[in-house]
């Protein structure tokens, strides 16, 4: 984002997307959720009309609104990276193919670019260069000669503004479409990847720290839509969790079409761990129900695959060994964006979407309830599954999902998951489910 860049009249931003991605028949379908999620992130530019020229997208303000406003502008420039499936946006003029209104554009606007160019602080080398891309054959000029003629026009009157073609810090865009011609002076990253709702469906395990809000971030930027489930252990951990993790959802779906939290109280199983099993494997055993339970939740939701924020090493659970033993638990896909991931480049994108500001918070979850000193960091499935022998495994599940709820995480209300996903088949029967409080 170039911070010194002015507020102008602008009347059009152009999107661009990874062609790469949109081949063949899905073209309008991937088009249109990008379309959706730009409307959805952007919202507070109010509605937008989109245009969809080949490769591109135009997004212009609707009537009676004709430019965009400085606050809008603002707006833009601050939330564009969120937008998945976003490669770049520029807000400029859309005008039509045709040489004489083009050059009055650029210099009706040219001035009040380098004006704020030149008083931006810290100063920028002075150094200009122009893209033109022509795609209208039938334009007299091609581009190079486009690039040319702005390049005499502008440059003889400001001796101290350098041509610099590779490394320019001011660049005026313009594109030459059949029916329509588009010029700027800036590019706004977008978050790149794929547009929501393209990916399919997926259930991430999310808890307060500041990996797993990051791994759905990077799941949303391959387009899929993802749905979260949280681990809690009331009364040992307090009601403050579960605020924590609204809040952290309300922000994750600022990126993508609402998607739902389930809350579970892990305790039952918890405290069968902790009395029958031995202390060094509670955290794989922990891990290993909230992946069946989640398993089932993920098929109520039609999720296909459940996503953890895990990263390689990290912590005890994360060497291969126990990762292995976990996964002998799931019955669906686990997939980990952060496997591979440094510490500070998952800080930096926490930092970037907004959520390291809320997963900062103090708050105990499920992990530390009973935690033992010494966890293993290199279990053995044999020694857990002969652990997990002194368990009811299905009664346990049975339990915990009776206290899960669904929670609407802007109201906070909250609803009791079985009543809405009714698990006869699945599970044993068991007493009436307690009330959905932490
Ligand atoms: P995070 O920062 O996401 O909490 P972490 O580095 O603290 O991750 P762990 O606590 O070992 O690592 O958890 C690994 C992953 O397991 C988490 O990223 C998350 O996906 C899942 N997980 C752990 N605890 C919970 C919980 N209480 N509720 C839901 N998911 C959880
Ligand atoms: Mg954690």
């Amino acid at each position: 984002m170039s911070a010194w860049q002015p507020h102008l009249p602008y009347n059009a931003l152009l999107c661009r997307y990874n062609e790469i991605a949109t081949k063949g028949r899905n073209r309008r379908l991937f088009e249109e959720h990008l379309a959706e999620g730009l409307q959805r992130i952007l919202g507070g530019l109010g509605q937008l009309d989109f245009r969809f020229p080949h490769g591109r997208i135009f997004a212009l303000p609707k009537a009676p609104k004709s430019v965009f406003t400085p606050a809008d502008l603002d707006l833009l420039r601050q939330k564009a990276h969120l937008v998945p499936g976003l490669v770049s946006v520029s807000p400029g003029f859309l005008l039509n193919p045709d040489m004489e209104e083009i050059e009055h554009a650029v210099l009706q606007h040219f001035p009040t670019v380098y004006a704020a160019f030149r008083a931006c602080t810290p100063p920028l080398e002075l150094t200009y260069a122009m893209r033109a891309r022509r795609s209208n054959k039938s334009f007299p000029l091609t581009s190079e000669q486009i690039e040319r003629h702005f390049a005499e026009l502008l440059l003889p009157e400001r001796p101290e503004l350098r041509l610099d073609l590779r490394h320019a810090n001011l660049v005026m865009e313009l594109e030459v479409r059949q029916r329509q011609a588009f010029l700027s002076f800036e590019r706004i990253a977008g978050a790149g990847g794929l547009p929501p709702g393209t990916g399919g469906r997926v259930l991430a395990l999310l808890s307060g720290g500041f990996d797993s809000p990051v791994a759905c971030h990077q799941m949303m930027r391959r387009g899929c839509m993802v749905d979260f489930i949280t681990f809690h252990s009331s009364p040992y951990t307090p009601p403050a969790y579960l605020t924590k993790i609204c809040t952290l959802v309300r922000k994750l779906n600022e990126c993508q079409r609402r998607g739902r939290l389930v809350a579970v109280n892990l305790l039952p199983a918890q405290l069968a761990i902790r009395d029958h099993c031995r202390s060094r494997h509670r955290t794989v055993l922990y891990r290993r129900f909230m992946i069946r339970i989640a398993a089932l939740v993920a098929k109520d939701f039609n999720a296909m695959a459940l996503v953890t924020g895990d990263n390689l090493g990290q912590v005890a659970s994360q060497t291969l060994p126990n990762m292995a033993a976990i996964n002998d638990a799931a019955p669906i896909m686990i997939l980990r964006p952060l496997l591979t991931y440094d510490k500070l480049d998952t800080l930096a994108i926490a930092e970037r979407i907004g959520t390291h500001a809320i997963s900062v918070e103090p708050v105990p979850d499920s992990c530390t309830v009973f935690a033992p000193d010494d966890p293993a960091t290199a279990v053995e499935l044999k020694a857990i599954l002969d652990d997990e022998a002194s368990l009811d495994i299905p009664g346990l599940l049975k339990a915990c999902l009776s206290g899960a709820c669904i929670i609407n995480v802007d109201s906070m209300r909250q609803h009791d998951y079985l009543k809405i996903h009714p698990h006869s088949d699945d599970l044993p029967e068991t007493p009436a489910s307690p009330a959905c409080h932490t």
